[in-house]
């Protein structure tokens, strides 16, 4: 399960990011609003935590974009204040829980674990579709209107990104950021092995849907209407600079 913490107070962020992470989670931090709605609009998290007060953009702010957004990821608010209008807000943008601060470790954690449980009952399925592809990220399915085949976790979630993203090109560090996280040891190379398995799958259920290579850059998701032209063999070229 990945969740994302969006705090300043750093230490306070760093504190629930270690027992958290003692506690198996994986954990993405981000210290401002405007960082936490970027890296919570790629999808990834199981559940969100956001602090109201934050620079660069408030956490209502950020909550009320991820629902808009079309985000469905439960959503935690903390918040120093006790003030009731601010949880009746949180509410009604579409947070799923409050904890007021100062809280209690034990208190979050029961939160995230109630969240969790709920999440597979209230949340719909997540379906995401590109051209004549869906992906079912509850399932890790793709199909089309002949086949259908399963994806790993780790495609899926490669692809789902590129889905949200379609025909933006997507660089490798970011992909590295986003599915393998901030600190991770993956290097490009991961990238590069993912991205020639989606591929492969992505041949076997008959897709207009391609993730093309962007030299020097990173990838992108596009979608055909038809089978892309034949790279044109170096004969041909030959003959055509003696045609001309
Ligand atoms: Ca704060």
């Amino acid at each position: 399960m990945r969740l994302l913490i969006i705090e300043d107070e750093k230490s306070l962020a760093e504190a629930m990011s270690q027992i958290l992470t003692n506690a198996h989670y994986m954990v993405d931090l981000c210290f401002d609003g405007e960082s936490g709605l970027e890296l919570a609009l790629t999808g990834i998290h199981d559940a969100i935590i956001i602090d109201l007060m934050l620079p660069k953009r408030s956490g209502f702010s950020v909550l009320e974009e991820l629902r808009a957004e079309g985000l469905s990821t439960p959503v935690i608010l903390l918040t120093a204040r006790t003030n009731t209008s601010d949880k009746v807000r949180g509410l009604d943008s579409g947070a799923d829980d409050y904890l007021t601060k100062p809280f209690t470790m034990a208190e979050l954690m029961a939160r995230i674990r109630a969240l969790s449980r709920r999440r597979s009952v209230l949340v719909p399925a997540t379906v995401l579709v590109a051209g004549n592809l869906e992906l079912d990220m509850s399932t890790l399915c793709i199909q089309t209107p002949k086949q259908s085949y399963r994806l790993t976790l780790k495609e899926a979630q490669l692809l789902e990104l590129f889905i949200l993203n379609n025909n933006s090109t997507l660089d490798v560090q970011t992909l590295i950021d986003r599915i393998w996280g901030y600190d991770s040891e993956a290097t490009g190379r991961h990238v590069q092995v993912y991205v020639s398995f989606l591929r492969k799958k992505l041949s076997l259920v008959d897709t207009s849907v391609r993730i093309e290579t962007v030299r020097g850059i990173g990838y992108r998701l596009e979608t055909h209407d038809s089978a892309p032209p034949e790279p044109a063999s170096k004969e041909k070229i030959k003959q055509e600079l003696k045609d001309v």
